[in-house]
Order: structure tokens, then sequence, then C-alpha cells
């Protein structure tokens, strides 16, 4: 689809620290009210993981190499997790049943398989991967509205279901591959990330971004040739898409995560990255290898006293000069 211009954001996963203080900022904000409890418009994953909702990445959806619609599986409630309530009173007042309301044994929900990661020491690996709507440029949760409900706003590229016309159907949870619309039982409406358009409206930048206490995301628009979007994405091409096969044509891109080499039996360096290139490549394609060698090449650039604009990009010595919204 076209538009006028379009808001990306790009993420630096060697900067991630896990704390979900992004998750927090965005549930604190848009879903903290009934019928959301299972939406997480923002949320961290470990990787490798199952993602959230669970195994997400094997439910299919987005479009085919001819660029025909697929229509994957909904995500089942237990796939999201079943919602449990800690039992706080016998907690503080009897010591009895102290965990969780009876009958209640969770087996999954958001965060589940947090840090736990694959391999053996001490080549054991994991990195986090915050995710949010892409708000893609070819959406395939609005291909699949027979309502026409879903629209990207022209001036900025935006994905936002108008909750006037949805009436439920949820073919548009179906066919998002990332699984980032959800639908809400109680007002039998689909709702997803709205990129925090009421705060990008006035000049500011979205909560998860904001409060990002990694610095890990740049806002800005793709054609802004001054702005950081364009200088990681377009000239030093260090930003990739997740899941680009998918075909929905994302405008959230992420700098792989580096990682040292893998240690062999006697203790020695091994010429391998302790995070697999082939599993960085199932994820973000194969331009990985390329971009971990120039962001390897920009950090020894730093180390050796010399300038280098895409590291000092990465560093993000001022958090506001990661935004650039006009
Ligand atoms: S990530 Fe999913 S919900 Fe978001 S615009 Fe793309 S297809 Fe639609
Ligand atoms: S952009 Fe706003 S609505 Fe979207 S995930 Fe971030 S905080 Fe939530
Ligand atoms: S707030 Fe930033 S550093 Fe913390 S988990 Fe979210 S993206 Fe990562």
């Amino acid at each position: 689809m076209t538009v006028k211009r379009q808001l990306s954001m790009v993420l630096d996963l060697n900067k991630c620290i896990g704390c979900q203080t992004c998750t927090a900022a965005c549930k604190l904000m848009w879903t903290n009210r009934n019928g959301r409890e299972h939406m997480y418009w923002n949320n961290v994953e470990t990787m490798p993981g199952k993602g959230y909702p669970k195994d997400y990445q094997q439910m299919g959806g987005g479009f085919d190499k001819d660029g025909a619609l697929r229509l994957g599986r909904q995500p089942s409630q237990e796939d999201y997790g079943i919602p449990w309530e800690y039992n706080y009173e016998e907690a503080l007042m009897t010591g009895t049943d102290p965990w969780l309301r009876p009958n209640v044994k969770p087996t999954w929900g958001a965060n589940w398989d947090e840090d736990e990661g694959e391999g053996d020491y001490p080549n054991s690996y994991y990195f986090y991967l915050p995710r949010l709507c892409n708000h893609c440029a070819n959406p395939a949760c609005l291909a699949a509205c027979s309502r026409n409900a879903i629209y990207k706003r022209q001036e900025d590229g935006i994905v936002l279901v108008d909750q006037e016309r949805c009436r439920g159907y949820r073919y548009c949870v179906n066919a998002c591959p990332y699984k980032k619309i959800y639908f809400n039982e109680q007002i039998s409406k689909s709702e997803k990330c709205i990129f925090c358009y009421p705060r990008i409206e006035k000049g500011l930048p979205t909560a998860c971004a904001q409060q990002c206490v990694g610095r890990i995301r740049w806002i800005g628009y793709r054609d802004d040739e001054a702005g950081p979007i364009h200088l990681l994405v377009e000239k030093y091409k260090v930003a990739l898409p997740l899941h680009a096969e998918w075909g929905t044509q994302p405008n959230v891109f992420y700098v792989p995560p580096s990682s040292p080499p893998k240690i062999g039996p006697n203790g020695e360096e091994l010429d391998e990255s302790r995070i697999p290139l082939s599993y960085l490549e199932s994820l973000f394609g194969p331009r990985v290898g390329e971009v971990l060698e120039t962001l390897a090449e920009a950090r020894q650039l730093k180390a050796d006293g010399k300038e280098s604009e895409l590291m000092d990009t990465l560093i993000g010595f001022k958090h506001a000069e990661m935004f650039k919204l006009s």
C-alpha cells in the first residue's frame, strides 16, 4: 500500500536487557481494561523460545511467494495462557494455599520461558526480542478484513482498526503471521498496537520507546534522509525486518545481536559465534552475517579511538535525539 509517509521503529537487540519496562508502559497505557488481559501489544520474548502467543511462528498467515493471502490459524486461549490470580489474602493472613486461587494450575503465559534459551554450558545462549505490530506496508490483517475495518493512515502509515466498522470476524487474527492483532471477547472486536498515535500527533515518541531503559529504540520516518531510521536501515543497512519472507513488509527493524565466540573442549575460542548464525538467519534473513561484520568493524573503529557515525548512533548518547517525529 502506498502512503504519503511511513513511521518506522528500529530496535538494537544488542542493547535490550529484557526488563519489560516497555511491556508495562504499553499495558498500563492501553490494555489494562476488561477483555484485554491476554493482550501484549508490546512484549519481550527470550529467544530461542516459543514466543507469545505460544509457537506463533508456526501458526501461519501473511502472503505466499505469489502474493496470495494466507489465512493462518487463530491462537487458542491456551496459546495465550489462562489468566490466574495470586491468593494475596491467604498468603498474608493465614499462610495456607498462598500462591494461586484454588484449582488454577497455570502451564503457560506471556514470558513463561523467560531466560531459558538454548545450548549447553559454556556455550548456552539467549537474547531478547521485543515485538510489537510492524505497521506493515502490506498488512495481512488489512487484506483479510472483509469489513474494510482496518486502514493505514496516509500521513504516517500507522495501521489502525476502525472500532465502529469491526464486527469481530477475526480474519485479521488468522492472517497476521506475527499474531499482533488480538480479539477482545468482551466487546467482540479486534484490537492492536496503535503506535501511540495520540502521542505521535503531539510530537512525542511511543510509550514503549520513551520508557525504554536500554535506549534500544529509534523512531522516525522512512523518507527522512537526515533521520536515524534512514541511517540504520538504508545507509548502513544494519537493521533488518523479522521474517521478511512472510510478505507483509514490516516497518519495525532489528539490529541483530552479536555474541562472543564459542568455547572449545579445552577452553579455546572457536571461530564460531555463540548464537548460531543459521538461527539468526532464520529470523532476520540471509544478510545477518554481513550486518554482524559491519557492527564489528564499527566497534573496532571506536576501540581504536577513531570516528564511527554508525556506532555513535547505536550508542544513543541522548535519548531525545533517538526520535525524529517531523
Ligand atoms: S504486524 Fe500484523 S497486525 Fe500489524 S500491520 Fe502487520 S499484519 Fe497487521
Ligand atoms: S507503540 Fe504504543 S501502542 Fe504500540 S506497542 Fe508501543 S506503547 Fe504499545
Ligand atoms: S524497555 Fe527497552 S531494554 Fe527494557 S525490555 Fe523493553 S526494549 Fe528491552
